[in-house]
């Protein structure tokens, strides 16, 4: 089995990442101008809901102004589903809580944890879980990746995914352990 090693220590990581040795990845956010969150729709755990909407009051002056409105008159959520969950509303084709960045991303940030109130599905991209414990990078055509985005494109960068996403790799771990009382400050 091949596990990822966290770069930071020599550590082997808990889960496994199938394809550790091959992917590649770079996040060049800003450059990019965050297409990653253009008609993402990303699923939302009952957990995440909950904190996004205790939340809310931090995030609405940071919204984009259509954004705003289509959260304050129709919610965050949507009735589309995906594996069951609610996905999150999008506002003129991106996300509603995009705003020149991620505005969970910001406000979580600004109170020392970028990953604090973003569902875990946005948190840990590039990865996705193929079943508990194992876990892929995502990259062109693997698994039958259908999104053309270019960063999951693995000539267009050098650097190894399981180093650039060191932090990603470490949420998982957390959230494989079910350690995420901490997004809730506790
Ligand atoms: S919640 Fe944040 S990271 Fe996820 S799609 Fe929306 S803007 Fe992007």
């Amino acid at each position: 089995m091949t596990k990822s090693k966290s770069p930071s220590s020599a550590v082997e990581s808990a889960i496994e990442i199938e394809n550790a040795a091959t992917a590649r990845f770079e996040c060049v956010f800003p450059k990019c101008g965050g297409v990653c969150c253009q008609n993402g729709r990303p699923p939302v755990e009952p957990g995440e809901a909950q904190r996004i909407e205790r939340n809310l009051k931090k995030f609405l002056p940071h919204l984009r102004p259509t954004a705003r409105k289509v959260v304050e008159e129709r919610g965050f959520l949507t009735k589309r589903t995906k594996g069951g969950l609610p996905m999150l509303a999008v506002d003129a084709s991106w996300c509603v809580f995009f705003n020149e960045g991620c505005v969970l991303h910001k406000v979580g940030a600004a109170e020392g944890s970028t990953f604090k109130y973003k569902p875990w599905v946005c948190a840990v991209f590039p990865l996705d879980q193929v079943r508990p414990g194992k876990w892929y990078v995502r990259q062109w055509k693997l698994r039958g990746e259908a999104w053309d985005l270019f960063c999951l494109n693995p000539k267009e960068s050098p650097k190894k995914a399981v180093e650039s996403s060191a932090a990603e790799i470490a949420l998982v771990e957390r959230l494989e352990a079910g350690k995420e009382d901490w997004r809730d400050g506790k």
